[in-house]
């Protein structure tokens, strides 16, 4: 169905904000305007919950959590931004294979089964969008991912 992306994300990000335990600021840049896209809500739902749980579960004390949506012709482009622990360069392509964990160690502490972000690129796939990884070892790392987009026209006259 057409749902306005803006305002679907925003309450995602206000869900994560009420009931988050960490210290964690979360910074939105967000546009002002409706932007109506063909999505699965269910769906979209579990890919950004994957995402910002990724994003919160590595971020550190005091750290924060950017939120972006931009437009482009014939896409949005979304991305969670962290500044945690990071990801080596070899492994950042792997992060969306099923099973996959950077650090074996590590990731038993964290919890979890590594499928996270393998559904978030099926999902994402399914709806004609792309998703990739860009990452600093102990910088950050932000998830990017896109689906397409087609103005409207009420958009183009106003
Ligand atoms: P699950 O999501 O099933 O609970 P998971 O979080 O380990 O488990 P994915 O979400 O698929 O699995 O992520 C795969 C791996 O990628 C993680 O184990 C972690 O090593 C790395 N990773 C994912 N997101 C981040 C991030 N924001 N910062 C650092 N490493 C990350
Ligand atoms: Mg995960």
């Amino acid at each position: 169905e057409m749902v306005n992306f803006t305002e679907f994300f925003q309450h995602i990000i206000d869900r994560f904000e009420m009931t988050k335990e960490q210290n964690v600021t979360f910074k939105r840049k967000l546009p002002k305007t409706e932007l109506f896209v063909e999505i699965d809500e269910d769906k979209l739902t579990q890919v950004l919950y994957n995402i910002i749980s990724n994003a919160l579960k590595y971020s550190p004390e005091g750290g924060q959590i950017t939120f972006r949506v931009k437009e482009f012709d014939e896409r949005i482009e979304v991305s969670i931004s962290d500044q945690g622990v990071g990801i080596p360069k070899e492994n950042v392509k792997k992060i969306f294979e099923r099973f996959y964990r950077v650090d074996k160690a590590r990731s038993r502490k964290m919890g979890g089964t590594g499928l996270g972000l393998a559904i978030a690129k099926e999902m994402v796939e399914l709806h004609g969008g792309r998703i990739w990884a860009s990452s600093q070892e102990g910088k950050g790392t932000t998830i990017y991912f896109t689906l397409p987009y087609e103005r409207t026209q009420e958009d183009e006259w106003s």
